[in-house]
């Protein structure tokens, strides 16, 4: 299969990124078992069956399967099941008081209770930190979870300033708008990619946090993280970038400067429309922020789902990959088609946003939005003539879904506020599974000849 166009794959070394897995290695078991094998007499043997060398650089199709589990084992999973436990104990008990007091100092490890963390929870944590070349992990109830406890823990009410801009995931939005206003945070919205109004907010000297997808959704548009990191840092703010229509595949965004990444893991991550959950990944001391929130928001996932989601990401690497091809194919093709006005997908030349997405990811993922030479009842009758995908709102999954954004997400709605979103009536969102490219075609082609 051809690689993705773009010039070097975003492959870094591991070592230099992912400093989770030499601490897991240093803290657990594992390493004590490595350490005991490097002095007998046949030292590669179980150190090479339990322990990579630590300056391996391995691939993320090695880490998603790997990292977290044979990679890394956090010293509660004491077994030899290639599948992770579900760990479904809610509490862990102490041998003694000693035990607990040992604990209580800092002395043992435990997860004591199961809102403060789970060893199957810890797993999945500890894979999506080496994937994302992040210190510390945080795995949530959900991806709005994870916007709501980071904005919560990192800018404070009554004193804090978040820049957010005018396109970024809807309910992120709303809450910023709404909800922390409310709290006595200032809140300034700017357009994505107008660098010069945001230096001019930064030279204020009071901003927390900026925070913005990238890619953004239904437009796909992609901000220069590196520049954005750059200014923000410049003026003591913290980054944060929603990589979701990304996936930790095709885009890393702390190794390029931001702060924090977070995800809806229900998307790519756990990749089979079946789970709810999110993720936030940075250094050691501001995921410990956030984590302390989440104890008293109670957003813990359950061991199940967390099991559910380690099993999705061993297939992570493939389903992207996948899907990125597809979904350029198919851009490409759209794009030439004389039914279609207009194709957003940054992975094409034409797209604005290409040099940008050029420079920061490796693919450009499996969602693409177009507008069809058509008006709202001709783009539905294009929809229900389809017959693979499902007429649904999510995206990353291995099915197909198709939406008409102004009717999925708009109806009833003003055309004010749709033109203010750019949202117009012919406007489809596609977010491609990982079915034969052949056939996805033959069905959208066919469908199009029924509006
Ligand atoms: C879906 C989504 C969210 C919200 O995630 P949930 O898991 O549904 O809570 C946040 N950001 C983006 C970009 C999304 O696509």
């Amino acid at each position: 299969m051809p690689r993705f166009p773009f010039d070097a794959p975003l492959l870094l070394p591991y070592r230099s990124y992912c400093t989770g897995f030499v601490c897991s290695l240093k803290s657990s078991k594992v390493s004590a078992k490595a350490k005991q094998t490097e002095q007998q007499d046949d030292p590669g043997v179980i150190a090479a069956a339990t322990a990579p060398k630590r300056d391996a650089t391995l691939s993320d199709e090695t880490l998603a399967v790997h990292a977290g589990e044979k990679m890394g084992k956090n010293g509660a999973m004491d077994t030899d099941s290639i599948a992770t436990p579900i760990v479904s104990g809610t509490t862990h008990w102490f041998k003694s008081s000693h035990d607990l007091i040992a604990f209580k100092e800092g002395r043992r490890h435990s997860f004591e209770y199961g809102r403060y963390g789970n060893p199957t929870v810890k797993v999945l944590e500890d894979k999506i930190s080496a994937l994302e070349r992040a210190e510390s992990t945080l795995v949530t109830s959900s991806g709005m979870n994870a916007i709501v406890a980071t904005l919560l823990a990192l800018v404070p009410p009554g004193a804090g300033h978040v820049v957010t801009t005018t396109e970024c995931y809807s309910e992120a939005r709303a809450f910023i708008g709404d909800k922390l206003s409310k709290m006595g945070i200032k809140v300034t919205f700017i357009e994505l990619n107008d660098m010069e109004t945001l230096k001019d907010v930064l030279d204020q000297g009071d901003v927390t946090l900026f925070y913005t997808d990238c890619p953004t959704n239904p437009h796909l548009k992609c901000i220069d993280i590196k520049l954005v990191a750059e200014l923000c840092h410049h003026k003591g703010a913290l980054v944060c970038i929603d990589s979701t229509l990304a996936s930790p595949m095709n885009q890393k965004p702390l190794t390029i400067g931001a702060d924090i990444v977070v995800h809806s893991a229900t998307k790519y991550i756990a990749g089979h429309h079946d789970v709810i959950a999110g993720c936030i990944s940075g250094s050691d001391a501001l995921i410990s922020r956030i984590r302390a929130w989440n104890h008293d928001l109670g957003g813990a996932i359950s061991p199940d789902a967390a099991y559910m989601i380690i099993r999705g990401l061993k297939t992570m690497a493939l389903r992207v990959e996948t899907q990125n091809h597809t979904t350029l194919r198919m851009a490409r093709l759209l794009e030439n088609h004389p039914k279609i006005e207009r194709v957003y997908y940054p992975g094409l030349i034409s797209s604005p946003w290409h040099h940008i997405a050029k420079s920061q990811m490796t693919g450009c993922g499996g969602v693409i939005s177009f507008e069809v030479a058509s008006d709202l009842h001709g783009v539905m009758r294009f929809i229900d003539a389809l017959e693979i995908p499902f007429i649904a709102t999510l995206l990353g999954g291995c099915e197909s879904l198709v939406q008409q954004s102004a009717v999925m997400s708009f109806w009833g709605k003003s055309d004010e506020e749709k033109a203010k979103n750019g949202i117009k009536d012919n406007l489809v969102r596609f977010s491609f599974g990982i079915e034969k490219f052949e056939d996805l075609r033959d069905d959208i082609l066919q469908a199009l000849e029924k509006i």
